[in-house]
């Protein structure tokens, strides 16, 4: 079983031992995956963290949650894999007929060549689905790293969002990550020119190693509808650094389910980080020796998430904004903005 949960003995006494006291009653992860089979071609895999899956339900996430988080309440929101050959539809109404706006909440994939304003706004209207999941492979650009942030979200889709006050879920591009300039830039623009869209930048801005995030949350932490989510990051001194500047109400947990279930962690070295995992992964450094013991990421971020929280001497308060207040008021807000509108637009008709 590649799920390191508290099905296995090491990760039920890590939980125990570390986490039990820490987490709150409820927990919201604002960051996972779904998708069902017949998303990716026939044939391909999707490596999560070094295993290979072909699919990824929410039956899987419901049960993987709870095993994961024992005799808490767990919520999620969702979306798609986003790649340029699987198939987009299928996925998106995958993650809209999955999410009830209680336990389940989605967001859809946003692909500029396969969408339009239409399609993005039937899908919103009415907090069917809350918002969008762009990705740096969307524009399909020869080379990946000079994408920019209106590449993968152009003006006709960012009109419908900031309309009905969704959100974006941003996976920023290019290789300097949060410490671009080019996206430090248009990610102000983003928020300025769509100030009712509200935009949740992932993983930090992807900043997973501490030079990376020093002096570049500061032009940033002003605006008032951007928002930070802590998807794989493993380094309490990127959070620690986050938490102290950040308004509390702006951080969310989030886990990036289902690669956060894998065993591995992401490691900080001379100013870049890499992944350490138990099997080969394009993206890790392998344990090729079998000397580590390994737990899940998910995990590992939440160690990290709480000592950041100690060193900081934040209090419970905090914790259960983070955790489980903070996205949900938010996702609360999304629908609530949505739904007026809709009863608004039938009273005008
Ligand atoms: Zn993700």
């Amino acid at each position: 079983m590649w799920r390191e949960t508290t099905k296995h003995e090491r990760n039920r006494l890590i939980f125990k031992d570390e986490l039990d006291g820490f987490l709150p009653s409820r927990i919201l992860d604002f960051h996972v995956h779904i998708w069902n089979e017949g998303v990716l071609p026939k044939g391909k895999m999707f490596q999560s963290g070094g295993p290979e899956i072909t699919s990824y339900t929410f039956k899987e996430l419901d049960k993987d949650l709870s095993e994961c988080f024992p005799g808490r309440e767990t919520s999620a929101l969702c979306f798609g894999l986003p790649t340029i050959d699987g198939d987009h539809h299928r996925n998106n109404e995958y993650i809209a007929n999955g999410c009830d706006n209680e336990t389940f909440f989605g967001l859809r994939l946003l692909d500029p060549w396969r969408d339009d304003a239409e399609s993005v706004r039937r899908d919103l209207e009415g907090g069917r689905l809350l918002g969008v999941k762009p990705y740096p492979v969307y524009p399909r650009k020869t080379n990946e790293a000079t994408v920019e942030i209106p590449e993968m979200l152009p003006d006709w889709a960012m009109e419908v969002v900031n309309e009905v006050g969704g959100l974006v879920m941003l996976h920023i591009p290019r290789p300097g990550r949060l410490a671009d300039p080019v996206n430090q830039r248009q990610l102000i623009e983003l928020c300025t020119n769509y100030p009712r869209a509200r935009i949740v930048l992932a993983h930090i801005g992807r900043a997973y190693f501490y030079k990376n995030v020093i002096g570049n949350l500061d032009a940033l932490i002003e605006l008032p509808n951007l928002y930070y989510d802590l998807a794989m990051v493993n380094h309490w001194e990127v959070m620690e650094y986050t938490f102290a500047r950040v308004e509390p109400h702006k951080v969310l947990f989030g886990s990036d389910i289902p690669i956060a279930l894998a065993p591995g962690k992401s490691v900080e070295i001379n100013n870049s980080y890499t992944y350490v995992t138990p099997k080969p992964w394009s993206l890790s450094i392998s344990d090729d020796h079998g000397k580590i013991p390994f737990t899940s990421f998910l995990y590992e971020e939440l160690r990290a998430i709480k000592k950041a929280i100690e060193r900081l001497g934040l209090g419970e308060e905090y914790v259960e904004g983070l955790f489980y207040r903070n996205g949900m008021n938010l996702l609360r807000e999304v629908i609530d903005g949505m739904k007026s509108m809709t009863a608004a637009g039938a009273v005008a008709k």
